[in-house]
């Protein structure tokens, strides 16, 4: 509460966490260059620039739920995503982990050239705790997280055994996980989440380093950057780490009132005029609120369903609703991209030179935001996927690149 607090003020100073620190770009040898025609219908002088957000949104939200539990899968997974929400399901420990039993369209947000993308989040997990029995297991199995990292949702590092306590090998417990996800899912992880509890004193500092010196670009901990960024100028993004807050439900089992103060709060984050990029927390999705760290199902299904209607396709669209590596894979490619064009009459050729990007990385996409009252065409180039609006709002490219 003193954290939302807090913030709320911190906002209405108008004070962002924000850092515009030159970037070292050290290695351009490995760039290439990318580049493709515009025709427009008139000769009236075009503007091209970078858009700050994928699709040119107004705002980025990034969701994680920690510690891999089922809920994810049997009610979170399923409402935004679409599918069969689970009905009311007891597991292992008594707790009901289950949903409403409902069946969910999906809530989705546009790219901006009329697809429906369906809201996406990041799981923290742990791989000493995945397993597939017994069926009513109250952990996530391997299965249940390859389908949703395959639907986009993001897979964050929170150590192998979540252990905090006075003797942990924190080394091990970062890259004991890596190792396990990447035997178990196939890929590596990018991105780390420090596990909460009791240990010794600024126990996460540990985790910290050695996540950062591990292969992880960012570690959200206890203290640290955000949770809301301003990036309409370049952001430091290298060994970035993040302050970590959390939505959760009160004991409250009546009303939505808890879940209506924090959308009150991201509310007054979203009207500022600048595009920013907000990121929060939580556990559990089930009906019973795990661990009195959670949100209790109804709960979340209000908050994103209100979030979606709000925000979303069904209402004004100014959202970008991905996980955490998402946005900071395109911030980090938008940032350091090189952007070139010249107009000849109604003909512009862009040119763009992309640095190397990490082979961590699961996307590798561009926005370019452009301004002319000309409606427009474009060939495709070599390399690269070009969606544009040029034959209707004449507003928007998205680059896809190649591999
Ligand atoms: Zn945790």
């Amino acid at each position: 509460m003193l954290k939302r607090i807090l913030l709320i003020v911190i906002l209405s100073f108008g004070y962002f966490t924000c850092f515009s620190n030159e970037i070292n770009q050290k290695d351009s040898s490995k760039s290439k260059v990318i580049s493709f025609k515009i025709k427009l219908k008139s000769e009236e002088k075009a503007k091209i620039k970078v858009a700050s957000l994928k699709y040119n949104k107004h705002f980025a939200y990034s969701f994680t739920l920690d510690d891999g539990y089922r809920s994810a899968y049997l009610t979170a997974f399923p409402l935004l995503n679409g599918g069969k929400i689970s009905n009311p399901d007891k597991n292992e420990w008594k707790i009901d982990q289950g949903g409403d039993g409902t069946t969910s369209k999906g809530l989705f947000y546009s790219d901006g050239f009329g697809n429906k993308i369906p809201f996406k989040l990041a799981l923290a997990i742990n791989g000493g705790a995945i397993r597939d029995l017994p069926a009513n297991r109250g952990h996530l199995s391997w299965p249940e997280i390859k389908e949703m990292y395959n639907a986009g949702w993001d897979i964050l590092n929170h150590g192998f055994h979540h252990a905090t306590k006075h003797g942990t090998n924190y080394l091990t417990e970062v890259n004991e996980n890596t190792t396990s996800i990447k035997q178990n899912l196939g890929f590596t992880m990018s991105h780390f989440v420090v596990p909460g509890g009791e240990g010794d004193e600024k126990y996460y500092l540990e985790y910290e380093k050695d996540a950062l010196n591990n292969g992880h670009f960012s570690v959200a901990s206890y203290y640290g950057v955000g949770p809301v960024f301003k990036i309409d100028s370049k952001m430091n993004l290298d060994k970035m780490i993040t302050a970590r807050t959390f939505v959760q439900s009160s004991k409250d089992t009546t009303s939505f009132k808890t879940m209506d103060r924090y959308l009150k709060t991201l509310d007054s984050i979203v009207k500022q005029p600048i595009p920013v990029w907000f990121n929060e927390f939580t556990h559990g999705t089930g009906n019973t609120n795990l661990w009195n760290l959670s949100m209790r199902f109804p709960d979340f299904k209000y908050y994103m369903t209100t979030l979606a209607d709000k925000y979303g396709v069904k209402g004004n669209d100014s959202v970008w609703m991905a996980p955490w590596q998402e946005v900071y894979e395109y911030i980090w490619l938008r940032d350091r991209i090189k952007i070139d064009y010249t107009q000849k009459g109604k003909d512009v050729e862009v040119k763009i030179v992309i640095p190397e990007i990490p082979e961590a990385f699961r996307y590798r996409e561009i926005s370019l935001a452009i301004e002319t009252s000309s409606k427009f065409e474009m060939e495709s180039g070599k390399d690269l996927i070009i969606k544009n609006d040029g034959k209707t709002n004449h507003k928007l490219i998205h680059l896809k690149l190649k591999q």
